[in-house]
């Protein structure tokens, strides 16, 4: 990279090009594809996919605390952890009863694992395979230089890392030589150098692409009422041009949030809840909390979804006690697991209202959180699995309701 194109900012403020954090759009639509979703997909809507079709979370956990009512899956999310080679998905789970909207544990996060034996053998075979390879290329690739060979040579077909090798210009010392004082057995072989790491949830994600087996279509039994199911794809946030689409008209980010004056109804639960500490936050961020989310969200409007393990959630409104537990990094460690602390992994966004509700035309009964965050165990433990390796923790979830509205 040029000197230039780092300090060409010339149009821009001082929001960067890119974050951190990975943003989730709609795809394809369950009914419009033959393809069933497995636990590799990543997807909003429709049933959730078990870990195991004979391994699924109790009842209690997908069930409703207020109506005890069995809830809906908004959200699931394939997010197997950097370095790890088991299975890990986010299930996120709502009730849709109205009489339910607001409540507490109407809105509930899933996180499930599988460790099964034999897959990690199989993918541990591999990755040994793969490390031997290497080996075989180091051992060559030190042939190669005790014969002094210019190992870099690009007429030198023979040689894989001869075009693509980062470290091309110094040609004195092998690159692959240098790691020698580290077992190679402790991380994962990354042979691609080129490519920059990437957070495992986007780059599963993008390798979920391709057709999908068949072989789910146990665990996809219809046994919760469900919203419209659609693949979701990820892309790396980036602040270009802001843009402007055609939004359907149920599409609503609630406009009188942005009101400073705007009284929090006396019917709703939140102004009385609201503890001082909520209130003097409320007071003192005023809302340009919520200015800062619609602007950030105005670069990628379509955003379902924002992922960023260890990152920071944006904030829906500073008006509730989510917020302060958010901000003051108040969030509960997890109860299986009291010494350790949970990390934001995920947060759901309020476009997705509007893929659920495509065909329901009176909104005033409709789905009313403007944003769900989701904290998990930083050490990504479960006390127990089943007898198929599967295991299901109960993690924190963040609701911010959106304000009501005197009709
Ligand atoms: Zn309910």
């Amino acid at each position: 990279m040029s000197a230039a194109s780092i300090y060409s900012s010339d149009d821009e403020d001082e929001i960067p090009k890119n974050s951190g954090v990975y943003l989730g759009f709609i795809d394809a639509d369950f009914e419009t594809t033959d393809d069933e979703p497995t636990i590799e997909d990543s997807f909003v809507g429709g049933q959730p996919v078990w870990l195991n079709p004979n391994s699924k979370p109790s009842d209690d956990l997908i069930s409703c605390q207020n109506c005890t009512g069995p809830l809906s899956l908004i959200l699931q999310a394939f997010s197997p952890l950097e370095g790890t080679l088991y299975d890990r998905v986010i299930y996120v789970l709502g009730c849709q009863k109205s009489t339910c909207s607001r409540k507490k544990g109407s809105i509930r996060a899933i996180r499930g694992i599988q460790k099964d034996p034999k897959k990690l053998a199989q993918l541990e075979k591999e990755q040994q395979e793969e490390l031997q390879n290497l080996f075989i290329l180091d051992a060559k690739l030190k042939l190669d230089n005790a014969r002094n060979i210019n190992l870099f040579d690009t007429k030198d077909s023979s040689n894989p890392f001869a075009s693509s090798n980062p470290f091309a210009s110094s040609t004195d010392s092998n690159p692959f030589t240098s790691s020698t004082d580290s077992n190679p057995f402790d991380s994962k072989p990354t042979p691609k150098k080129e490519e920059p790491t990437k957070p495992s949830f986007a780059s599963t994600a993008a390798k979920a692409a391709p057709p999908t087996p068949k072989s789910t279509k146990k665990s996809t039994i219809k046994t919760l009422p469900e919203y419209p199911g659609y693949f979701i794809y990820v892309d790396q946030e980036s602040f270009k041009k802001k843009q402007q689409p055609n939004l359907p008209e149920n599409f609503k980010i609630d406009e009188s949030a942005l009101d400073t004056e705007a009284e929090i109804s006396s019917s709703g639960n939140t102004s009385k809840d609201l503890s001082p500490e909520a209130q003097q936050l409320s007071n003192s961020l005023q809302d340009s909390v919520f200015q800062h989310f619609t602007d950030i969200v105005s670069y990628n409007p379509l955003q379902v979804l924002r992922y960023e393990l260890g990152g920071k959630p944006l904030l829906f409104t500073s008006k509730d006690d989510t917020a302060v537990k958010v901000t003051k990094n108040l969030i509960p460690n997890p109860g299986y697991n009291p010494s350790s602390s949970r990390q934001f992994e995920l947060q759901i966004m309020p476009k997705v209202i509007m893929d659920f509700e495509k065909n329901i035309t009176d909104i005033s009964q409709g789905i009313n959180w403007g944003t769900i965050f989701v904290y998990t165990d930083v050490e990504d433990y479960i006390p127990e699995l089943d007898e198929n390796h599967v295991g299901y923790v109960e993690e924190y979830v963040g609701v911010q309701w959106e304000e009501e509205v005197s009709r």
